[in-house]
C-alpha cells in the first residue's frame, strides 16, 4: 500500500466564510433531520483536510501527531467558544448526548438530587440514579416553570440543604420540536441553589445555545445532530464535579501518575480525565468546523427560513383531515423544524415505509426515545381530534439547512394520497 504524501494543510483565508451546504444524495428526501443531520459540507471538508495529516493525538513527538494534537485542542476551543463556555469550564469530548449525560450522572457527588421531566428524550430519562424526581409534562412552558419552583421548594425543605440538587432539562422535544423555557428554568434552578443541565441535543441544530447567557450549568449535545456525523459529541460545563468524579474511562491519557502496585494511580483533572483511550480527532475536528461555519453565519436568517418551511409543513398537515399533529402545549408554542403526527386509520410504520418506497421520502415512525411523553401526546391527539382509529405509534418530519419547499410540499401530497 503506497502513502500519499501532503505537502501542507491547506487552511481557508480567514475572511471566507465556510461552506453551510449539507451533502445528499439527488432525489432521496430526508425529512429525518432530527435523529441524524446530514453531513455540513464544512464538516467533510474539514475531515478531507484533516485525514492526510492523521496521527496520534496527545502520544506523539512527530510533526503529524503535533499537528493534530493541535487541532484536537484547537476543536476544543471552538465548540467551547460555540456554546459561550466560561473561561474555567470544561469541554469534554464524548460520543454523544446519550454518552454526555451518562458521563454527567456519573460525576454528581454523592447525594445529589437530580429532578427532571416525563418529557424527556431517554437520554435525559434513564441515566439519573434513584431517587430522582420526574416532574409530569407541564400543560405550556410557564407550567413547566412554575413545577420546577414547587418541586425544588419542596426538595429543600424536606432535604439537607447542602446536598446538590441538578436540574435535567431538554432544549427543544425531540418529539414535538417545542422550545423549554430553559433560561427561566435557569433562574429557577438559581434560585434554590441548583444547577442545571441542558439537553440540547435538538437545540444546538437550530438555535445557538450560549451557556453563560442561559446562565446554565451544563450543556450536552451530539454532532451527528449538528452536521458533523463523525462520532463526536460534547459535555460542557462547571469543572468542579467534572473534576473530583472518578474518571469516565479509566486508562491511558486519563492519568498523571501510576505505580507499581495496584490501584496506585493518580488521576489526572481537566477534560482528559474522562476522556480516557485515543480520542476521536476526526469527530471533534468536525464538529468544530460545523460550530465555526454556523458561528460566522446569519443564523437568525437561517432560523427565519426554517421557520418558514415549518410552517409550511404544519399548515399542510393542519389541512389534511385524516393527519393529526402531536402537541404538548399549544399550538403556537414555539418550536423547531420538528413536527410529529399519526395519519388515522393507518400504521405509522406502513406509512414511514410507503413514503420510503413510493415517494423516496425518509422519515421516522416509532415512540422516538420518549415512550412516555410519545404515548401521552398520542392519547391527547386522540381525545383532541375526537378520533378513534389513531395507531399506537407515530411519524415524525423533521428539517435544517437543507430541507427545501418542495421537499416538504412532496411530503404533504404524499400523505394526502394516502387518504
Ligand atoms: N436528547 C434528545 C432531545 C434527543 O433527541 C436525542 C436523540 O434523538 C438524544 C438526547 C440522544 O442523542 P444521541 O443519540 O446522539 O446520544
Amino acid at each position: 500500500m503506497s502513502v500519499t504524501l501532503v505537502p501542507s494543510l491547506p487552511t481557508r483565508p480567514a475572511a471566507t466564510p465556510a461552506p453551510l451546504d449539507v451533502l445528499g444524495v439527488p432525489g432521496e428526501i430526508n425529512l429525518d433531520y432530527a435523529a441524524s443531520a446530514p453531513c455540513a459540507r464544512a464538516a467533510a471538508d474539514a475531515v478531507a483536510e484533516l485525514l492526510p495529516w492523521y496521527a496520534s493525538v496527545h502520544r506523539g513527538a512527530g510533526a503529524l501527531s503535533r499537528r493534530c494534537t493541535l487541532a484536537y485542542e484547537r476543536a476544543r476551543q471552538s465548540v467551547g467558544a460555540f456554546f459561550g463556555a466560561r473561561a474555567d469550564d470544561h469541554v469534554v469530548f464524548t460520543r454523544n448526548t446519550t454518552d454526555a449525560l451518562n458521563l454527567l450522572a456519573r460525576a454528581l457527588p454523592p447525594g445529589t438530587t437530580v429532578v427532571t421531566n416525563a418529557g424527556e428524550h431517554h437520554a435525559n430519562l434513564l441515566p439519573w440514579p434513584r431517587g430522582s424526581v420526574r416532574l409530569p409534562v407541564p400543560a405550556d412552558p410557564a407550567g413547566a416553570v412554575r413545577d420546577l419552583d414547587a418541586a425544588l421548594t419542596e426538595l429543600r425543605r424536606d432535604s439537607n440543604p447542602a446536598l446538590p440538587v441538578l436540574v435535567a432539562v431538554t432544549g427543544a422535544s425531540n418529539v414535538t420540536g417545542e422550545l423549554w423555557p430553559v433560561a427561566e428554568l435557569a433562574r429557577v434552578a438559581r434560585r434554590h441553589r441548583a444547577r442545571i443541565v441542558v439537553d440540547a441535543a435538538q437545540l444546538a441544530p437550530h438555535v445557538p445555545v450560549d451557556l453563560l447567557a442561559l446562565d446554565v450549568d451544563y450543556v450536552a449535545a451530539s454532532g451527528h445532530k449538528l452536521y458533523a456525523p463523525f462520532g463526536a459529541g460534547v459535555l460542557i460545563g462547571r469543572a468542579d464535579w467534572l473534576d473530583a468524579a472518578p474518571p469516565y474511562l479509566s486508562g491511558g491519557g486519563a492519568t498523571s501518575h501510576v505505580g507499581t502496585a495496584t490501584h496506585e494511580v493518580t488521576w489526572t483533572t481537566g477534560p482528559a480525565r474522562h476522556e480516557g483511550g485515543t480520542p476521536n480527532l476526526v469527530g471533534a475536528v468536525a464538529l468544530a468546523a460545523v460550530c465555526t461555519a454556523l458561528a460566522d453565519a446569519d443564523r437568525a436568517a437561517l432560523a427565519a427560513r426554517e421557520q418558514d418551511l415549518l410552517a409550511r409543513l404544519r399548515a399542510g398537515i393542519a389541512a389534511l383531515p385524516h393527519v393529526v399533529e402531536l402537541r404538548t402545549f399549544g399550538p403556537d408554542a414555539p418550536r423547531v423544524g420538528i413536527v410529529s403526527f399519526v395519519v388515522a386509520g393507518r400504521d405509522s410504520a406502513e406509512v414511514a415505509g410507503r413514503l420510503a418506497r413510493e415517494h423516496r421520502i425518509g422519515v421516522r415512525d416509532g415512540l422516538f426515545c420518549a415512550h412516555p411523553l410519545a404515548r401521552r401526546l398520542l392519547t391527547e391527539a386522540a381525545t383532541r381530534s375526537g378520533r378513534r382509529d389513531l395507531p399506537a405509534t407515530a411519524l415524525r418530519a423533521s428539517i435544517g439547512l437543507g430541507s427545501t419547499a418542495a421537499q416538504v410540499d412532496r411530503l404533504l401530497s404524499a400523505l394526502a394520497a394516502l387518504d
